[in-house]
């Protein structure tokens, strides 16, 4: 799984975070998403999908 990130569209909601606190941070600055696991692993990759439902901007992706 390949996990991408557009923080041109974040809103700076914070669901991403919330839902998959090792694939997702916010910046200190505006609160915009910062990718920390472009590769999660197994375990991981529940959550990160999740991430992309809840994301209220559409600026999570997953492929694979
Ligand atoms: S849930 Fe979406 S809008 Fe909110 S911080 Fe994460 S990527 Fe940005």
């Amino acid at each position: 799984m390949r996990v991408v990130v557009d923080r041109e569209r974040c809103v700076g909601a914070g669901m991403c975070v919330l839902t998959a606190p090792e694939v997702f941070d916010q910046d200190d600055e505006e609160g915009r998403v910062l990718l920390l696991d472009a590769s999660p692993t197994t375990d991981r990759q529940v959550a990160a999908r999740a991430a992309v439902t809840v994301c209220p901007s559409g600026a999570v992706a997953v492929t694979g």
